[in-house]
């Protein structure tokens, strides 16, 4: 018999449907995968050539410190100083296996059994199980506003003893990004709480249309302190593959990280530590370009997604690449589907369009679009959208 913890463990829905849509397109079938969180762009050259010219030298046959090698926690620091004034120091990060790993490692770092984490819904498939995996008890949070954000009249309404609040901007799912007013009143509330605060800020490079994007490192100092950071290369580098996050945080809490980390990955993959090197370090105008073409692609999509019969996205995203439309409850029983989980098999099998629905992110009722992809294709996708519903109005 496997374990009573990895049992209650549920498979990740983003993952899933992206896995069964790419066994269709094995299949022959012509399906639009907008299930996963990836960019559909190349990872820049120079980033690539840093990691092929790692090979080369041989940085490969040993292992790097846990923590990942002192050149790119240095990048990692300028990056901090250079974006939003921080002074940090190489003792206040560690490097992961993706962020991922970092938010995985953090919750073992944190958590006790039946301790309550706090998060708003819709929030990120795996906060949900990791926390289980740490025996901590999540607490999803419906907030009021349309935006969808956590509030600190939230968290007052909380009557048990928090012990970690986890925030998402910008957001994955709904692309929404705090204001520096809302995060200054929730790392307040925390601070007063003695609560630790985990701000996953791995998609900060990409806003749109004008949004600031603040982070918590603008706020307050890590030193002594009970805020944490995550980031990564993922997303705003187009450098998903490589696998390179990282955790900033007390010293403290670092320390106590990289103990765990020295029995689960020792470090993460060399190459991919110089590789992202490179991408901190180097030119970042393809991080511009980047998110210039996916800028155009939000207002294009948002509004043409906004015409699907049955669907509607209520807040504009404001950063990511992820639209989160609301199925009608008139649409829904149209379909005569049980929930918008079996809408989503629906959609896969008749319009050949993967996106998971919100009962993963904590949030039924809803679909996720992820538009990293050609305008081209995802022009197709609302096309196959619209005449996949029309047939229920
Ligand atoms: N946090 C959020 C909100 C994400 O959407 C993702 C990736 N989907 C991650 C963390 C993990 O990113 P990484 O590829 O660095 O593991």
């Amino acid at each position: 018999m496997i374990s009573k913890k990895a049992a209650q463990v549920q498979p990740a829905a983003t993952l899933a449907m992206s896995g069964l849509a790419k066994d269709m397109q094995a299949d022959g079938i012509d399906v639009i995968n907008l299930g996963v969180g990836e960019s559909d762009f190349q990872t820049p050259k120079h980033i690539a050539e840093a990691a092929i010219s790692a090979i080369k030298l041989n940085k490969t046959s040993f292992y790097t410190p846990t923590s990942g090698v002192k050149e790119l926690k240095q990048a990692i620091v300028n990056q901090v100083a250079q974006r939003y004034h921080a002074d940090i120091a190489l003792n206040n990060v560690t490097v992961t296996t993706g962020a991922k790993l970092s938010l995985y490692v953090l919750m073992q770092t944190l958590l006790n059994p039946n301790d309550i984490v706090v998060a708003a819904a819709p929030l990120w498939v795996s906060y949900i199980e990791q926390i289980k995996l740490a025996g901590g008890i999540v607490k999803t949070i419906q907030p009021k506003n349309e935006a969808l954000k956590l509030t600190v009249a939230d968290l007052e309404k909380v009557a048990e003893q928090v012990k970690l609040i986890i925030v998402n901007s910008p957001t994955n799912p709904t692309g929404q990004v705090y204001t520096r007013d809302e995060l200054i009143a929730i790392t307040d509330w925390a601070k007063q709480h003695d609560t630790y605060i985990i701000l996953d800020e791995i998609y900060g490079q990409l806003v749109y249309n004008g949004t600031t994007f603040t982070s918590g490192l603008q706020i307050q100092p890590l030193e002594n302190s009970r805020m944490i950071i995550v980031d990564g290369v993922s997303k705003a580098y187009a450098m998903t593959g490589w696998r390179i996050g990282w955790t900033l945080a007390s010293s403290e809490i670092i320390a106590v990280m990289n103990k765990l980390l020295d029995h689960m990955t020792s470090n993460p993959t060399a190459v991919a530590q110089y590789a992202a090197i490179a991408a901190l370090s180097g030119d970042q105008s393809s991080v511009e370009t980047m998110r210039l073409a996916f800028e155009k692609r939000l207002n294009t999509t948002f509004d043409l997604l906004n015409t699907v019969p049955g669907l509607q996205v209520v807040s504009k995203p404001q950063g990511a690449f992820y639209l989160f439309p609301k199925v009608s409850d008139a649409m829904l029983l149209a379909t005569g589907v049980a929930d918008t989980s079996d809408l989503s098999m629906k959609i896969l099998e008749e319009a050949h369009v993967a996106m998971p629905s919100g009962e993963g992110f904590g949030m039924p009722g809803y679909l996720r679009m992820g538009y990293a992809k050609d305008q081209v294709v995802l022009n197709e996708a609302v096309r196959r959208l619209t005449v996949f519903f029309q047939q229920y109005i």
